[in-house]
């Protein structure tokens, strides 16, 4: 199946928390940017976003954008269907990645590319924007390529 996403059209959208606490993430990948979060007072990374820092239980989680460059730290190829519309689809890979420059926070996400490929640990990949222009509330999903 030849499509502009990995995954197939009709799964269920991302929508930003009610509460406005991913707001930004969502936001700066519809820039292109990956965004997550750091305290602004000890200064640790932080992935998932929560609204208090994990290391000084302050709330003074702020957003900075990192590079996009990570390692994969582990992976799957899942073959049930996760969901209806992928009942003939896959497999696919899931990735976790590693970022080293924003305190080796881990991201999950899809690894780009035949879902049969070798998936190597540690090998490096790079963040690749997928925009949902079209969907009733545009959004942008962040995947991972392997870095050439
Ligand atoms: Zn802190």
């Amino acid at each position: 199946m030849t499509t502009s996403t990995y995954l197939p059209a009709g799964l269920p959208a991302p929508l930003p928390a009610v509460d406005g606490l991913d707001v930004p993430y969502w936001e700066g990948t519809r820039r292109g940017e990956l965004l997550v979060q750091r305290c602004g007072s000890c200064g640790t990374w932080q992935w998932g976003p929560e609204w208090l820092c994990h290391r000084c239980n302050t709330f003074e989680m702020q957003w900075q954008p990192v590079d996009g460059n990570g390692l994969i730290y582990s992976w799957q190829r899942p073959w049930h269907p996760a969901h209806s519309v992928l009942r003939d689809f896959g497999p696919y890979l899931v990735v976790l990645v590693e970022l080293p420059a924003a305190g080796s926070i881990r991201m999950v996400g899809n690894l780009l590319g035949p879902a049969d490929q070798q998936v190597v640990i540690g090998a490096p990949v790079e963040a690749v924007f997928e925009p949902h222009d079209d969907a009733e509330h545009p959004y942008t999903l962040v995947q991972w390529r392997l870095t050439p």
